[in-house]
């Protein structure tokens, strides 16, 4: 038995809690029992340090983990300190993405909640898309075709992953866009196909071009029945091409640009 695998008293040694962990600890649940809104601010340093009873480096490793979490940003100057702000879905992309980065996720696995939650949010939309989405999802197709139509590819599938994006804008369920928009991302930065069979990549691409069609105008006749339809046969549709393409993921889900 090598040490890796050895256990005994050695293996269960007490761990005492570092202070500063206790102190971000501390601070977040103050934080969400005083219900502090995003732009308020935490007491200053010197405060903080005579109330926890410690140094001013544990209550600076303390803030500096709330502000690696995206919970609080540090301001500096006279007036600086700790600032609640709302966590970016951005950060929390980040922290999801790395996540699953160790866990050898496959789009099978994606896809198994995406055809259930895609579908849900496509009809929690029905009548509450607004002119200008319609605008923007008819634009999406007309010029999706146009990079197909000139054998850019990969714009054609950013562009079709940007138009559910749209769709997650109207919708109020926060949770449940977090979760369509994170699979978004995935599906658009980190798909590769590794089989190159020409004739499934246009047949794919049609299929999108002609599902996005059709759910246009389903919205347009706020039809639920037909959006749900549609969406769930898109989904099942897009699992099967992607099959097919013997898609994977590409092995940087650690590495995520907010701004791309
Ligand atoms: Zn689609």
């Amino acid at each position: 038995m090598n040490a890796d695998t050895a256990t005994g008293p050695k293996s269960r040694r007490f761990q005492r809690p570092k202070l500063s962990n206790l102190i971000a600890d501390d601070l977040r649940h103050w934080i969400a029992r005083d219900r502090l809104k995003p732009g308020e601010r935490l007491p200053n340093e010197r405060t903080l340090v005579e109330h926890y009873g410690c140094s001013k480096g544990t209550v600076r490793e303390a803030l500096k983990a709330l502000e690696v979490g995206g919970l609080v940003k540090m301001q500096t100057g006279p007036n600086g300190g700790a600032q609640v702000q709302a966590v970016s879905i951005e950060s929390s992309t980040q922290q999801l993405r790395t996540y699953l980065h160790f866990l050898d996720l496959d789009f099978q696995q994606v896809y198994a909640v995406r055809r259930t939650v895609e579908v849900t949010l496509a009809e929690s939309v029905v009548g509450k898309l607004t002119e200008d989405q319609f605008q923007r999802m008819e634009d999406n197709v007309a010029r999706c075709q146009k990079a197909r139509a000139a054998g850019d590819r990969a714009t054609a599938r950013r562009l079709e992953v940007d138009f559910h994006d749209i769709l997650c804008e109207s919708c109020d369920n926060p949770f449940l866009v977090f979760i369509c928009r994170f699979i978004n991302g995935i599906l658009r930065d980190l798909v590769e196909f590794r089989r190159d069979e020409n004739d499934a990549r246009d047949a794919f691409g049609k299929h999108n071009t002609q599902s996005h069609h059709d759910l246009i105008e389903a919205y347009r006749r706020e039809d639920r029945a037909a959006v749900g339809k549609i969406s769930a046969e898109h989904m099942n549709c897009a699992e099967g091409f992607m099959s097919r393409l013997d898609a994977a993921f590409r092995d940087n889900l650690l590495y995520f640009d907010g701004n791309a």
